[in-house]
């Protein structure tokens, strides 16, 4: 079982906040050992989110170049979210689907998915990531069941971003054709996990936290993992973020990973202030995930900006969701205002997203080549 020592890590954190913590030299040490051997470790990169590494942006931007280069090529994978339902049992402060939040709830049934799969389908994707709001009786097992038969000969690669589950949930999900679950754990730390999860299974920090060795134990070929970046200390969540990879990679070393990078996003919830991350900041995060694991894919959302996403394309990240609808129903009823989950930066097309990722010498792939393999 996962054990952190979140009390060290939140000294560490405080630490690195500090201006003088680590020294310029530390920095160039780490970028020496960045450049010689594959990964580095915790502490180092941990340096890499000082203050003090701050001037050494280009330097990491290049070298996360090259070592994404090296292992994944000049290539992005684009997906797309398809919301399913935004009923939601859970209160979380931050998200428009809370249930607190009294707004007309949608659940899509099979002729309606079928619509927005013809849509998604239409702009030329092959990678699909289902989403819920976490409402079992609802949007359960077999629900999810039925909507994955019908999309498995549809689509070459199937996510899931749904309420967590047991092994021997995601075992029969995994048998009707599920390639990866993502599971945010929002914030690793536990007092501010309690303040911004009210009410609901979520509350519940450590199932929350066990839910990817479950996926893992169950045998999913992919795992997302990520920290909803705003919500606190940003270096504090990078952290533990790092170390549950290195947990998971260590203990189930059969699947994949990726690492996403949210960061809070305007929505009918309360959006707190006072933990915010800046873009310069989101970029040192990105870079050091990069030099910290060469192997991992790292993902982007539309919920940054075109000119930001543009900026990072090449720099490190694998992987983007392009023209998302975060509204059940969003892609074949465009016009009809529905509760969303929250609002998108990066409202272009698909067209002009791979126009952008070719001009920057980049492919476009519509799939997961790994997961078609492997099935
Ligand atoms: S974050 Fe997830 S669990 Fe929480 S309210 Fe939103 S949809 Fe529900």
């Amino acid at each position: 079982m996962l054990v952190f020592n979140a009390d060290q890590v939140a000294d560490l954190a405080d630490e690195l906040s500090g201006e003088s913590a680590t020294s310029s030299s530390q920095i160039q040490q780490v970028l020496l050992a960045a450049k010689q051997v594959n990964g580095l470790s915790i502490k180092q990169f941990s340096q890499l989110l000082s203050p003090a590494a701050e001037s050494f942006l280009p330097q990491m931007a290049q070298l996360s170049q090259h070592i994404t280069q090296q292992r994944f090529g000049k290539n992005i994978q684009l997906y797309i979210p398809l919301y399913l339902s935004n009923w939601c049992n859970n209160i979380c402060s931050y998200c428009g689907f809370s249930a607190n939040i009294k707004q007309r709830r949608t659940m899509l049934d099979m002729a309606q998915i079928k619509l927005e799969a013809q849509a998604i389908l239409a702009k030329g994707y092959q990678h699909i990531l289902l989403v819920t709001g976490e409402m079992p009786k609802l949007a359960g097992v077999d629900y999810l069941t039925q909507v994955v038969k019908f999309l498995r000969p549809l689509f070459k690669h199937i996510s899931l971003e749904v309420q967590p589950m047991s092994v021997a949930e995601y075992q029969h999900l995994k048998a009707v054709g599920v390639d990866a679950v993502l599971v945010y754990q929002e914030t690793y730390h536990a007092q501010t996990y309690a303040q911004y999860h009210l009410k609901g299974k979520k509350a519940d920090y450590q199932h929350r936290l066990e839910t990817a060795d479950r996926i893992a134990q169950a045998g999913i070929d992919k795992i997302g993992l990520g920290a909803l970046l705003g919500l606190y200390n940003w270096r504090f969540d990078a952290i533990m973020l790092a170390s549950h990879l290195s947990y998971l990679q260590k203990h189930y070393w059969r699947s994949r990973y990726s690492i996403s990078f949210p960061r809070l996003r305007p929505c009918l919830g309360d959006i707190p202030q006072q933990n915010l991350v800046s873009e310069k900041q989101l970029l040192q995060l990105i870079l050091a995930f990069r030099l910290f694991n060469p192997q991992v894919e790292l993902s982007l959302s539309t919920r940054e900006s075109a000119a930001f996403r543009d900026m990072l394309l090449p720099l490190g990240i694998t992987t983007m969701s392009a023209e998302s609808s975060t509204q059940p129903g969003g892609y074949a009823q465009a016009n009809q205002a529905q509760l969303n989950q929250f609002d998108i930066d990066d409202n272009r097309n698909t067209q002009q997203i791979t126009q952008v990722i070719s001009q920057l010498g980049y492919q476009t792939v519509m799939q997961d080549w790994h997961a078609s393999f492997s099935r």
